[in-house]
């Protein structure tokens, strides 16, 4: 029997591994894929929003075992191959007990204790910890016409901007992720970003959720040189193939539609469990990140919401002490 059984093995996951392994609780994280996966099927080129230097490191696990320390790491910010790389080495330094593709099914009580139900059979644990993200699967907005619309796809299925050459393209979304596909096509495509109001940038608004970075000034500046088209004016009111019919009546065709319109979360399902959620599925847990409704059950990671940062590393990682000391006062 173990302790805590930890459902994901992205960063969320991984850091509780290595909290629990430092204080000597039986633990083992299972992962549905490879270790560090939402961040393996992202774009091959994206580079992280999160600046990895000493002094400034919003990416690193801990700041004990900083990613800009390995050498060849991008700086200040990190590229997505060297942060999979960074993951996978923190999981073998710290010998942390990943058990990878091994999806799991369902958790459900079992007496006072918990059965996480795999494909590969049963694991049982005093605790689960749930860290499958809260960017874990693609949000499609309600507009008629997208399901099963061959010219609609989404950001998740975005992978580089060759397969656009010469295109007419419509990126839908007001991101980051919005922002930095429309910058990469307008290289190689004619390409119109839609947003439903005016763009929002960090340096106006101090979210960390609006753009920023590098994107935040090259958008800027090619919306106003007209290499990419900003429509803000009139709401979609639906698709009809490849057309997009504007609230104002007006249409207009396109070779692809592409929807940066963001990522919901997602966690397996718990058998004779109410999982009490509000915005968006996010589930509601209390100030030590145990579900609200379901005891012994915690959430980490991005999926643990304490405050907005949480969708980021350096808000989630100052959380999970706090919860893994729950853990380890009730053992
Ligand atoms: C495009 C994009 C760019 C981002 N850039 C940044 C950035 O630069 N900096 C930053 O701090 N944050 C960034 N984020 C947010 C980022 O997703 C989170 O910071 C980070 O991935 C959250 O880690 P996590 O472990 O909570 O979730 P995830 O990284 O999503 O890990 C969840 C893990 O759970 C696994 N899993 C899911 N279901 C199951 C199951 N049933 N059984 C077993 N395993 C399962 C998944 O395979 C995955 O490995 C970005 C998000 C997106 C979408």
């Amino acid at each position: 029997m173990n302790d805590v059984i930890i459902v994901g093995g992205g960063p969320g996951g991984l850091l509780f591994g290595h909290l629990f392994q430092q204080n000597d609780v039986k633990y083992l994280i299972l992962e549905k894929e490879s270790i560090g996966n939402s961040f393996r099927k992202m774009r091959p080129n994206m580079v992280l929003l999160s600046p990895a230097i000493p002094g400034t490191d919003w990416t690193s696990l801990t700041l004990k075992q900083p990613i800009w320390a390995i050498d060849g790491v991008s700086k200040p910010y990190p590229t997505r191959d060297d942060f999979v790389c960074y993951l996978e080495r923190f999981a073998v330094d710290n010998a942390l007990d990943v058990k990878e593709h091994t999806p799991v099914e369902s958790v459900q009580r079992d007496g006072g204790s918990f059965k996480v139900v795999c494909g590969d059979g049963a694991y049982h644990s005093k605790y689960v910890v749930l860290a499958t993200g809260f960017y874990a699967k693609p949000r499609y907005p309600g507009i008629p016409g997208i399901e099963g619309n061959p010219y609609v796809t989404h950001y998740a299925n975005f992978f580089g901007c060759m397969a656009y050459q010469g295109k007419k393209v419509l990126v839908v979304g007001g991101g980051n992720s919005a922002a930095e596909i429309a910058i990469e096509l307008s290289g190689v495509c004619d390409v119109t970003l839609k947003t439903r109001g005016p763009l929002r940038f960090f340096s106006e608004t101090d979210d960390l959720g609006d753009i920023r970075g590098f994107s935040e000034s090259v958008l800027k500046e090619l919306i106003r040189f007209n290499i990419i088209k900003h429509v803000m004016d009139s709401d979609i009111r639906g698709f009809e193939g490849d057309t997009v019919i504007f609230e104002s009546g007006k249409s207009k065709r396109f070779d692809k539609i592409i929807l940066a319109t963001g990522f919901l979360p997602d966690f397996p399902p718990l058998k004779d469990m109410e999982i009490k959620c509000g915005n968006n599925g996010v589930p509601l847990i209390t100030k030590g990140g145990e579900s609200v409704s379901a005891e012994g059950v915690f959430f980490g990671g991005s999926l643990a919401m304490f405050h907005s940062r949480c969708r980021f590393i350096h808000g989630f990682r100052n959380e999970a002490e706090k919860v893994a000391w729950k853990i380890f006062d009730r053992l």
